[in-house]
């Protein structure tokens, strides 16, 4: 007999209730700026994004169930393939992992993304329970991990302190001509005037470029940081441009036949 909270777990066994510590660091960025949206751009307030990882069908059907119920926006994805190309190209407040998956492998999954500088909060969900495979998940990348089979409403729980942990973190980075709030997805002017809203897109353009000043980037380079591996590079000119129409034209440097650079920051910024 099942309990109704449990997923595939007969009554009282298997659930592993040790307290897990998350992994230092990957705070420093909202959940609402670290992605990007594939087509539309959320607003801010709306639904949070939650990309579901998982090739097992059942659960991923009983999991996309419970979190949509549960105010999430869930988009899936069965293989870890397919979870690259949807981490880097969409905009998710956190990311629901599961392990063994086909093509790339759930850790391999995370260790790519980190490396490119992606930091969006990860809770892995994994038969794999032992000591070791979580110390093996929280040291590539993950905030936390969850053994399966779990229980539902500590999964829940465990994804909304991911999300506050992550908000609590929010930073502002310094740019030419103000302060980018990366959580709020907005530059405040240095002259006082009113915040100018960016879209998920340009926000984290001007993240990556503003959280390495004096680096000068390839286009290539920012495509697939920012963009995804499925866009041209000219998506990289196209919103380059869009900065500079808000922001004004200093915001990003160009350095000519090379790429860019976040623009000279005041001084007493820096
Ligand atoms: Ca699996």
């Amino acid at each position: 007999m099942h309990s109704q909270n449990q997923y595939g777990a007969a009554e009282g066994t298997g659930v592993d209730r040790q307290p897990i510590v998350a992994a230092a660091g990957e705070f420093l960025v909202s959940p609402f700026a670290s992605g990007l949206l594939e087509v539309t751009e959320k607003a801010a307030g709306a639904r949070p994004g939650l990309l579901l990882v998982e090739d097992d069908q059942d659960l991923s059907v009983m999991l996309t169930g419970l979190l949509t119920g549960e105010g999430y926006d869930v988009v899936t994805a069965s293989d870890g393939q397919r979870a690259l190309q949807l981490a880097v190209g969409g905009d998710f407040a956190v990311v629901l992992l599961d392990r063994g998956l086909p093509f790339v492998d759930g850790l391999e999954v995370l260790v790519r993304l980190r490396r490119r500088g992606w930091t969006t909060p990860v809770l892995v969900l994994s038969a794999y329970g032992a000591p070791p495979d979580r110390v093996a998940g929280l040291d590539a990348g993950a905030e936390d991990y969850l053994t399966k089979p779990f229980d539902v409403d500590e999964l829940l729980a465990r994804l909304r302190a991911l999300q506050r942990r992550h908000r609590d973190e929010a930073v502002l980075l310094p740019v030419a001509g103000g302060l980018l709030d990366v959580a709020g997805r907005r530059v405040l002017p240095d002259d006082g005037s009113e915040p100018v809203n960016l879209s998920a897109r340009e926000s984290k353009l001007l993240e990556v470029l503003a959280r390495r000043p004096g680096q000068v980037f390839l286009r290539a380079d920012l495509r697939s940081r920012v963009f995804g591996d499925a866009e041209g590079d000219n998506i990289v000119d196209t919103y380059v441009h869009y900065l500079r129409r808000k922001l004004g034209r200093p915001v990003i440097r160009t350095v000519h036949s090379v790429g860019y650079q976040a623009g000279v920051v005041r001084p007493e910024r820096r």
